[in-house]
């Protein structure tokens, strides 16, 4: 966007005294405020920082000399106060002119009170910083999400370097204050305008508003204070985890700065399918193959449990094929109670494939005591 005249912005003539200026701008100020127009706040926010801009410049004779040689973009630019409106301008208790202002008074406060937050947030940079969190997902077997297991996982993590003992500086010597801000980490603009003194502040770029600089870096860590490294992490499995479930291993994440604690590390647990078992909730299902003798007489049944241990389970005579058993809590323990799954296994009638004769010779007998043929019931289509 190209700047407007600077003088054509305040509405003055190219030989307009100081005073001139002043009123203008004054006046400007007061009618382009942001909160005095509150339909029409970005575009009024627009206008009264170019007034600003402006006023910075032709109320500095030494700027408006500058500015009258080379225009708005020479040599080096003008426009030092455009922070307006990023949150970083802030007002000092200097503040002439307030009575001038009348109620505007208030309201500049609280328009420039916006800097306030953006001074926070670059002292912040100083203040305690929680560190990386970090995710590792790992594949555990149906056998160890039902008993529980513990796992070494290698994960590449930050750490304090042990040189340096995380200061990043070079053993023997320690950080030092940094020089262009003071230790702050901020650097103060004053500017004189007409409403006062005003001061924006920045964040500074000689240490990054820290506060602080590495004179000499520790050779370990290049001055970072951390190191990448490959370390091995135990991690408890509960007995009872499902699939997509996350386990989290607070404060072995990566370090935090500035004392800020340690990160998360976020175990996401993937569990393999078994071809025996599947699971419900909490509750164990699988198919059980039994003959059909079996389901015909009834029988005592070895159910394989999850645990590797058997259970002896008595079916009925007469047992349909697809019928469900229920052997109650050998199931899933329950992550968040003292409950615990069941167990609940469907059979599957198997029928021979291959007979001997003389089995052959029973199923015949035994097929012309029956009625040779289970009854099929007719359905009509009213039926
Ligand atoms: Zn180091
Ligand atoms: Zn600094």
């Amino acid at each position: 966007m190209a700047k407007r005249d600077y003088y054509e912005v305040l509405g003055v003539q190219k030989n307009a005294t100081d005073e001139e200026i002043k009123k203008a701008y004054r006046r400007l100020a007061k009618q382009y405020h942001p909160d005095a127009n509150p339909d029409n706040k970005a575009e009024a926010e627009a206008k009264f920082k170019e007034v600003n801009e402006a006023y910075e410049t032709l109320s500095d004779s030494q700027k408006r000399q500058m500015y009258d040689q080379f225009g708005p973009d020479g040599p080096q630019g003008f426009g030092g106060g455009t922070s307006y409106g990023n949150g970083t301008y802030t007002y000092s208790t200097g503040f002439d002119g307030f009575s001038d202002f009348g109620d505007l008074g208030d309201i500049f406060s609280s328009f420039f009170g916006g800097g306030f937050a953006g001074s926070q947030r670059a002292s912040r940079q100083n203040g305690p910083r929680k560190g990386t969190d970090l995710r590792y997902d790992i594949e555990i077997t149906f056998e160890e999400s039902f008993l529980g297991t513990e796992k070494y996982v290698t994960i590449n993590r930050r750490e304090t370097c042990d040189v340096c003992h995380g200061e990043g500086t070079k053993p023997g010597t320690h950080k030092e204050t940094c020089s262009v801000c003071h230790g702050t980490g901020q650097i103060k603009q004053v500017q004189t305008t007409i409403l006062g003194q005003m001061q924006t502040m920045r964040t500074c770029n000689n240490c990054h508003g820290t506060g602080k600089v590495i004179k000499e870096p520790c050779e370990n860590c290049k001055g970072k204070g951390t190191i990448k490294k490959q370390v091995r992490v135990s991690v408890k499995i509960p007995a009872g985890v499902d699939d997509n479930q996350t386990i989290i291993l607070r404060g072995e994440g990566e370090p935090g700065e500035n004392g800020g604690a340690k990160g998360d590390l976020y175990i996401v647990v993937h569990v393999k399918r078994h071809s025996v078992y599947t699971r419900k909730g909490n509750n164990v299902l699988c198919d059980i193959p039994i003959t059909f003798t079996q389901a015909t007489l009834g029988a005592n049944l070895r159910i394989p449990m999850v645990d590797g241990t058997e259970e002896i389970y008595t079916i009925p005579d007469a047992t349909q094929p697809g019928s469900k058993f229920v052997i109650r809590n050998k199931g899933f323990k329950s992550l968040n109670s003292t409950g615990q799954g069941d167990f609940i296994f469907t059979v599957q009638v198997q029928v021979p494939k291959r007979l001997t004769q003389e089995q052959r010779e029973l199923l015949t007998k035994l097929a012309t005591t029956m009625n040779e043929q289970p009854p099929v019931k007719k359905r009509g289509i009213f039926g």
